[in-house]
């Protein structure tokens, strides 16, 4: 059955869809989040008070460059813009006045670089609400997120007088590449939060489903590693040059080759490397992008290791240097039980929506698990859960898409979640 806030959810999750960016660059869609959280009537945070640009991962400064353009052209204010700092997302906090726990729940607002279907078959296409920005998509269901963020943050709003404590309301940037986390947590928005709750659309769940005993989050860092070394003639003196993209290629293949663990999964991927100036020079400069993976921090560090020793050394053998830039982090989660009960008792209390009892397996990495373990060090208790929808294709496709009406479960889920947590 449609909830109250059915419409707000349709329009706004479309009115993003078509409007899709980049981590990093996200100044349209932060400005329209601010602008209708301050209708709310909340006090919003932005830019430094809720990241701290020290610890932002995989921020290229031609990406937030092009974001703020945009921004202007879409008519976002300067005085705006100059609140955000160059950085983007930004944090809805309500103190109810009342004595209470303080419960952050975050939603990521950035797409992924996927050019959308155009074909009818796929109905974004049908009805007209398809990205607006070439070669960039909400393909991960992160409009869906946000949408369901505002709908969240009114419904609280219009609630506030029957719930105790505090809330805070993370919209987080850059979660694609798992790059924006480690700053958010890093302003320290959530070093105060006693509960930490975040959640993802669909992934393994269907409609109907909520999957609340999650696991399989691999850890992972992102590197890219940049080789340096000499440029000379490729027939006149090869043996002054120092050639980089041999060490690079060199790097990749041992890589490839490193060792599995016993402990656990292991995952390795060079999916970029560019090299090289021209046929008749010795390369002198090359780039690698590059992620692993690892089932537990243990392993992934295992894995950290492997690729320095092999830089390492592969630099030495082809008298090269390099460097390697972190671009992005997460970790493993494990949900605090205490917050595992009061989600699916909420869960229970929803006509057709099934709480899966087998463990579900996440599959991939997500950046929340780094603000969870940042309130779960301090004390707080977190839980991940996955709210189901059916879709016609895998995440990250051109064909992506959620069933809209699973938005109206989820809401409906967060208005007795965060009664539940608060009120206790
Ligand atoms: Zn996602």
């Amino acid at each position: 059955m449609p909830c109250a806030y059915h419409d707000q959810l349709v329009q706004i999750r479309r009115q993003l869809h078509q409007n899709p960016e980049e981590g990093w660059s996200e100044f349209t869609t932060t400005a329209f989040i601010v602008e209708t959280l301050r209708k709310y009537g909340y006090e919003v945070l932005l830019g430094r008070k809720v990241i701290n640009p020290d610890f932002c991962l995989g921020r290229e400064p031609s990406v937030v460059q092009a974001g703020l353009e945009r921004a202007r052209k879409n008519g976002v204010s300067e005085a705006l813009l100059e609140e955000m700092q160059e950085l983007t997302g930004c944090v809805a906090v309500l103190d109810t006045g009342r004595p209470g726990p303080t419960l952050a729940i975050r939603f990521d607002i950035d797409c992924v670089p996927v050019t959308e279907c155009t074909d009818p078959s796929h109905l974004p296409a049908r009805e007209g609400f398809t990205s607006h920005n070439p070669g960039l998509m909400h393909a991960c269901g992160h409009d869906a997120h946000t949408s369901v963020g505002l709908a969240v943050a009114h419904w609280v709003m219009d609630n506030k007088d029957a719930l105790n404590g505090k809330i805070k309301i993370l919209f987080q940037p850059a979660e694609e590449g798992v790059r924006g986390a480690a700053g958010m947590a890093a302003s320290g928005i959530v070093d105060d939060a006693d509960y930490f709750l975040a959640s993802h659309c669909a992934m393994s769940a269907k409609s109907g489903e909520l999957a609340t005993n999650v696991y399989g989050f691999l850890c992972t860092t992102k590197f890219d590693v940049t080789f340096h070394g000499r440029p000379a003639h490729a027939g006149a003196c090869p043996q002054d040059g120092r050639n980089a993209l041999v060490a690079a290629a060199n790097a990749t293949v041992q890589m490839m080759g490193i060792s599995r663990h016993s402990g656990g999964m292991t995952r390795v991927n060079i999916g970029q490397l560019i090299a090289g100036e021209g046929r008749n020079v010795i390369p002198s400069k090359a780039v690698m992008k590059l992620e692993v993976r690892g089932e537990t921090s243990d392993i992934n560090d295992y894995m950290v290791e492997q690729v320095n020793n092999i830089c390492e050394g592969v630099a030495k053998s082809f008298g090269v240097t390099y460097d390697c830039r972190k671009m992005g982090e997460a970790v493993d989660l494990t949900s605090d039980k205490e917050l595992v009960d009061v989600l699916n008792r909420c869960a229970g209390q929803i006509e057709g929506l099934k709480v899966l009892d087998k463990p579900n397996n996440f599959g991939g990495s997500e950046d929340a698990t780094i603000l969870c373990r940042r309130v779960q060090a301090k004390g707080g208790k977190a839980a991940f859960f996955v709210w189901g929808s059916n879709r016609p294709s895998g995440h990250h496709t051109a064909t992506f898409d959620i069933c809209e009406s699973d938005m109206d479960v989820a809401l409906t889920l967060w208005t007795k979640v965060i009664p539940a947590v608060l009120n206790r």
